[in-house]
């Protein structure tokens, strides 16, 4: 078995300070495939340590200079795809076609802001209009200096490249700490690192768990910055240690975002889309369109297609072609799924489809792709971020009642709407409350546009140059003429 009991500080594996060890499970075969260190405060330190003495020389060189190492980067993991996106599988419980698509998000965000960066050198130094005359002024972008990155399991290599790449693009040297549950596939970050010649200490890698690495890292008061992306408890705690000395922090939070298919769409092709949205992953997305707005008119003959569809779903090996539907990720994210599903019971909630309608496969944290109707309002199923393969659902009278329905959440990740009429469709996505809406489509998620949430989705945007912006802070030079 794997041991990965080393840190990766300063392009070096040296030994965790931490005696603690986890077990890092296949969530399929339900087997420990390696142990990985718990990690130690003091790990922070020296990693910290180390991206302070490498900051000075790395936001010296240029954009473009730092663009050619993420293009490397890109090119580090496209060489690496067989390995990974079995890894991926392997240790996430994903099934091998969605770890393709991972690994290509994850690519096509080094490549994009290689661009940024380059972009970056040609934005420096801009004179600003002013309606003041005898004053001159220019504007910078300097890097806001050492990040602290902290992320989530479900999906490895996509979310800490969504960080990485733009930190290191600004000119920021980093401290990465992923997911405890998900190490392997991250761990190639430091190979890559490694071998494309990255500046000592312009990435350092911790493993660990929140008390080894991550309280530690959000606490340090070396971190200038923190980007947190994970459950909305653990992101409150990172802002208030952020708080404690004012350093500035972005977080990308739970979801419960809503997809709304009017009378006018066509069931079959909006219940792919439905599919789409929440089975992907065994519904471990952040951004799942969780709760089903219908209307009326067609909700029955979409209920049946989804139905249909769920039936249709193999469940199995993730690394098997056959199948379209892999494990949850832990035996904890399984049984906090499970728990939903008993108060689904205690509230009398009605399943098109839930485990009594399919037997599941002899191994692994499984849990039934389930859908529940009529589900009302205050329900607990309605409400919270469940974070697996259950989708609610509720039939609308009206467009406005739509509306009004979605924005009733305390989250605003994301959001689709289905609808034949397409000035109608945009009508609806303008009046809801989401940081991204996809028009008869779903989970269209790409390097140019931003992602970050409303309300208690989380604070500030990921992807596009708002991404780039987050690792950046302005600066002016003012003088007379
Ligand atoms: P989590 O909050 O439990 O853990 C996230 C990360 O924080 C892990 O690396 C964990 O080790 C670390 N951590 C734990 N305790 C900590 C502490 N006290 N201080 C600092 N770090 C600590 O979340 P999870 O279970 O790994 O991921 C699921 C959650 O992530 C869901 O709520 C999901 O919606 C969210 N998520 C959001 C997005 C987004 O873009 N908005 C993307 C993916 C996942």
């Amino acid at each position: 078995m794997q041991l990965l009991d080393h840190q990766f500080i300063d392009n070096r594996w040296v030994p965790s300070r931490g005696e603690r060890r986890l077990a890092v499970m296949d969530p399929y075969r339900e087997e420990a495939i390696a142990e990985v260190t718990a990690g130690h405060p003091d790990d922070v330190d020296d990693a910290v340590a180390a991206a302070r003495r490498a900051l000075p020389a790395w936001r010296a060189l240029s954009g473009s200079q730092r663009a050619s190492y993420l293009e490397r980067f890109a090119e580090g993991l496209s060489r690496r795809r067989d390995e990974l996106t079995r890894l991926s599988s392997t240790n996430n419980g994903k099934v091998l076609a969605e770890a393709n698509i991972d690994l290509d998000d994850a690519i096509a965000c080094y490549r994009y802001y290689a661009g940024q960066a380059r972009e970056l050198d040609q934005r420096q130094g801009r004179l600003v209009e002013l309606e003041t005359s005898g004053v001159e002024a220019r504007c910078y972008h300097d890097p806001v200096g050492v990040v602290g990155l902290i992320t989530p399991w479900n999906f490895p290599l996509v979310t800490s490249a969504w960080k990485l790449a733009p930190a290191l693009a600004a000119g920021c040297t980093a401290v990465l700490k992923p997911s405890e549950v998900t190490p392997l596939p991250e761990r190639v970050l430091a190979e890559i690192a490694s071998e494309i010649g990255l500046p000592a200490g312009v990435l350092n890698l911790l493993f660990g768990d929140g008390a080894g690495i991550g309280a530690p890292l959000a606490a340090h008061p070396g971190i200038d910055k923190i980007s947190f992306t994970g459950s909305n408890r653990v992101g409150e705690a990172v802002m208030h240690a952020a708080a404690e000395r004012s350093a500035d922090v972005s977080l990308e939070l739970g979801g419960k975002s809503p997809i709304i298919v009017m009378e006018d769409a066509d069931p079959e092709q909006a219940a792919d889309w439905v599919m789409a949205g929440i089975y992907f992953n065994a519904g471990q997305i952040c951004s799942a369109t969780s709760r089903l707005l219908v209307h009326k008119a067609i909700a029955e003959s979409l209920y049946s297609a989804i139905g249909a569809r769920i039936d249709a779903l193999t469940l199995g090996d993730p690394l098997s072609e056959e199948t379209d539907m892999g494990p949850l990720t832990s035996v904890r994210q399984r049984e906090a799924v499970q728990g939903y599903l008993a108060v689904a019971k205690q509230e009398g909630l009605t399943a098109v489809r839930d485990a009594s309608h399919r037997r599941l496969p002899p191994q692994g944290y499984f849990v039934a792709p389930a859908l529940f109707r009529d589900v009302p309002c205050d329900s607990r199923l309605w409400r919270e971020e469940i974070f697996g393969p259950v989708l609610c659902a509720r039939s609308v009278g009206s467009e406005q009642e739509a509306i009004e329905l979605a924005n009733a959440s305390d989250f605003g990740l994301a959001a689709t709407v289905i609808s034949a009429d397409r000035e109608r469709a945009h009508r609806i996505g303008r009046a809801l409350q989401a940081g991204s809406v996809w028009i008869n489509s779903e989970q269209l998620v790409l390097p140019e546009t931003g992602w970050g949430g409303f309300k208690r989705s989380g604070i500030g945007r990921e992807l596009g140059p708002w991404g780039l912006a987050a690792y950046l802070a302005v600066k002016h030079l003012v003088e007379p003429t």
